[in-house]
This record gives structure tokens, C-alpha cells and sequence, in this order.
């Protein structure tokens, strides 16, 4: 018989490893500190990527994105840059950001054979209202999510605070994309899923118990518009469907008995 909804004990990090994830985590957090300080009108997102993968580089750590996906399509960089309709995996380019745009910026890095990932999403100057609601809720929800990372708990209650808090606010949730565990790979067991899957779904999104020592980024990806979206010819750009606009924050968390460790908090 098929075992599922056991916790396999790879998952479990020891001390010494959550130091190793923490210090990959670190860079992480250091680069989108330098890249949200660097945002401004004008700047192309291609820009935005070198400013990246040379400070990773000066760190002795390796991009997480660069090459990943396998030999047909590989990431070709060091950051996913998602502009307004934009959600995840959008590809840098030789194109300016502009006043008004949120551009959603994730990064991930690996050091020492751990990984660390993180995405924030900036204001480029002035944006319109609802662009600033989007991004106020989006990063609210991922806190009311982290906070029920907790041992004890299990995965759909991050899963059910992170979609209360957005869907309260009129805003929806991408549903091909999940947060996810992470550790020695940049993407492990348990998926996240931002929404409490329906019956049907719940093979693919094991309602795994959370237990303390676990490495988890969870990520909300909202969307102001609805839920639907597609991937672009690139093969990696995943837009609403309804070109309305999306934001997207991540931190990697270690699960703990009654507070989380934040391990991508930015200073
Ligand atoms: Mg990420
Ligand atoms: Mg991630």
C-alpha cells in the first residue's frame, strides 16, 4: 500500500544544517535588500539581474535559478522579474522599469550545498491604489501563513490563513504554483499550496503534520484580478489571465514549536 502523509526524516533538519540553509538564507535576503534599494524608473531588469549575480558571486554562493529546469529550457538567470500582470518566472530583459510598475523580484541562492529563497515585490515611485492594497495584503498573508508554521500544526493551515486573509480582501490565488520545502534542494517536499485544495486535489498536496525543524518557504502568489493564468511563449512567465496585477512574497522559514524562524527577514 502506498504510504502517504508521513514525514519523511531528511525533512527534519538538524542544527547544523538549518545554520547551513540560514547562511544561504542570509545572501538571499542581502541581495533583494540591494536590489529593492536599486529599483527606481529607468533601471532594465537586466541591470537588475547582474547587480545580482555579482554580489551572490562575492559571496562565494551560487544563483539557485541559473540552469534550472533541466537541458531543454533552462532558467537563464540569477532572478525571476515579474512585472505588473506578471506573477512568477519572469525572465530579466532589456527593459526599463517605469513609474507606476510592481515588479515582483525572487531570488534564490545556494552555498555550501543549502538553499535559500526569497522574493519580495517593490513599488516602482508612485503606484495606483489597488497595486498598493495587492502588495500591503499579499505580504500580510504570507505572515498570517508563517504564523501557523508551527509543529503540531499541518500544511493546510498555512495553506487556509494565506487564503483567508487574501480572499477577504477580494484578491485570488494562483493555483499551478506552491510554496514548497527546501534544504539540500531548492524545492523539497511538502508542497504549499495557497489555498485549501479541494477533495480531488488532496493526493497531490499531502496534508503532511508539520513537525519543528522542518525548512518550508512559503510564497503567495495574489493576484487582483482572478485566479486564472497563463505561461507565456518563453516558457517560463507565468501572467493573469486577465492581465490584472500580481504580487509575490516569499521568506524560507524553519518550523518551530511556537514561533517560526524567519530565516530571509530583510534588515
Ligand atoms: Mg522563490
Ligand atoms: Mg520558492
Amino acid at each position: 500500500m502506498k504510504q502517504v502523509n508521513t514525514v519523511k526524516t531528511y525533512l527534519i533538519k538538524k542544527e547544523n544544517e538549518i545554520l547551513l540553509i540560514e547562511k544561504a538564507c542570509r545572501i538571499v535576503a542581502d541581495t533583494l535588500s540591494l536590489i529593492e534599494k536599486t529599483i527606481k524608473p529607468g533601471i532594465t531588469t537586466l541591470e537588475l539581474d547582474t547587480i545580482a549575480e555579482d554580489y551572490i558571486r562575492s559571496k562565494n554562493a551560487e544563483p539557485a535559478f541559473k540552469g534550472y529546469g533541466g537541458p531543454d529550457n533552462p532558467f537563464p538567470f540569477t532572478l525571476c522579474v515579474s512585472i505588473n500582470e506578471e506573477v512568477v518566472h519572469g525572465l530579466p530583459k532589456n527593459l526599463a522599469l517605469k513609474e507606476g510598475d510592481i515588479v515582483s523580484v525572487d531570488c534564490g541562492a545556494q552555498l555550501n550545498g543549502y538553499f535559500g529563497d526569497s522574493a519580495i515585490t517593490v513599488a516602482v515611485g508612485e503606484i495606483d491604489e489597488e497595486k498598493k492594497k495587492l502588495m500591503k495584503i499579499t505580504e500580510e498573508s504570507l505572515f498570517q501563513g508563517i504564523k501557523q508554521a508551527i509543529s503540531g500544526n499541518k500544511v493546510y493551515d498555512i495553506s487556509r490563513a494565506v487564503q483567508a486573509h487574501c480572499e477577504s480582501n477580494g484578491f485570488s490565488l494562483t493555483r499551478e504554483l506552491v510554496g514548497h520545502g527546501i534544504g539540500k534542494r531548492l524545492h523539497e517536499e511538502p508542497a504549499i499550496p495557497n489555498f485549501v485544495p479541494t477533495l480531488l486535489q488532496r493526493n497531490h498536496f499531502p496534508n503532511l503534520k508539520l513537525l519543528k525543524g522542518m525548512a518550508l518557504a512559503i510564497e503567495p502568489m495574489v493576484h487582483a484580478g482572478k485566479h486564472q493564468v497563463k505561461t507565456a511563449s518563453d516558457g517560463w512567465t507565468v501572467y493573469t489571465a486577465d492581465l490584472k496585477p500580481a504580487a509575490h512574497f516569499e521568506h524560507t522559514v524553519i518550523v518551530d514549536d511556537k514561533h517560526p524562524l524567519i530565516l530571509t527577514l530583510r534588515d
